[in-house]
């Protein structure tokens, strides 16, 4: 049966008459493992997809967040971006799995989220003729990482296609730098196979969502080659 992802435990066998037929597969994390992750659900913040329990009061405008409101309050950004919807909160175990799969380089780990990832997709994305855009790596980052995880989490939906009309250019880490500078600042990401999202609604994936400021990058070069709408399914809202 193997040993569990994340924790290595072995997995206990429960080969059913679905495994038999080829109809389920097993999950490849422990039952623990993945109780320990904290499903976002309930009542969301219309356009970030926040619990809205987690919204204070005070930060609600009719159905969006504060940060949501301020981004559809600047010019720059307003109805640039329809939706985002994530999978997960950034809990404590979520914060060790997360680090395992992105800063050392566990690329198996994807398979762990793969019956949640694709449940919420179901859920948000599935009556849609979307096209799926994974939110690049830049060249040297993929370098040093050997995998792209937002192009992974977009392989948890085969058999849809997945599509790249977009690159970054390596840059500065962004992480310290304060949300406005940011927009104001060069554009990282480039379109480089417009055909791709000409006229298309898109579905960016990436594997988490804390400010909104990547997400609203992509979207923006998107929107000039001609994508329609954009909304954007990440693994985790921090
Ligand atoms: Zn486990
Ligand atoms: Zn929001």
């Amino acid at each position: 049966m193997g040993n569990c992802l994340v924790c290595h435990e072995e997995l206990a066998s429960s080969y059913g008459w679905g495994d038999l037929l080829g109809l389920s597969k097993s999950d490849p994390i422990c039952v623990s493992c993945d109780n320990a992750f904290q499903k976002i659900c309930g009542k969301l913040c219309r356009i970030c997809g926040r619990e809205w329990d987690e919204v204070p009061v005070e930060n609600h405008h009719g159905d969006i967040c504060f940060d949501c409101h301020r981004w559809e309050s600047e010019t720059e950004t307003a109805d640039l971006f329809k939706m985002n919807r994530s999978v997960f909160s950034y809990n404590e175990h979520m914060k060790e799995v997360f680090a395992l799969y992105k800063f050392r380089g566990d690329a198996i780990l994807a398979q762990a989220f793969h019956k949640h990832f694709r449940e919420t997709y179901e859920k948000y994305f599935k009556k849609e003729q979307l096209t799926l855009v994974p939110i690049p790596l830049g060249a040297e980052r993929l370098y040093e990482r050997g995998f792209n995880q937002s192009l992974l989490l977009a392989g948890l939906l085969a058999p849809l296609k997945v599509d790249e009309p977009l690159n970054k250019k390596d840059s500065v880490k962004q992480s310290k730098k304060v949300r406005r500078d940011r927009l104001q600042q060069e554009n990282f990401f480039y379109v480089t196979e417009p055909q791709m999202v000409s006229g298309e609604n898109v579905l960016l994936i990436d594997d988490i969502y804390t400010t909104g400021t990547t997400i609203r990058m992509a979207a923006k070069v998107l929107k000039k080659a001609g994508a329609r709408d954009i909304s954007s399914l990440t693994l985790i809202r921090s």
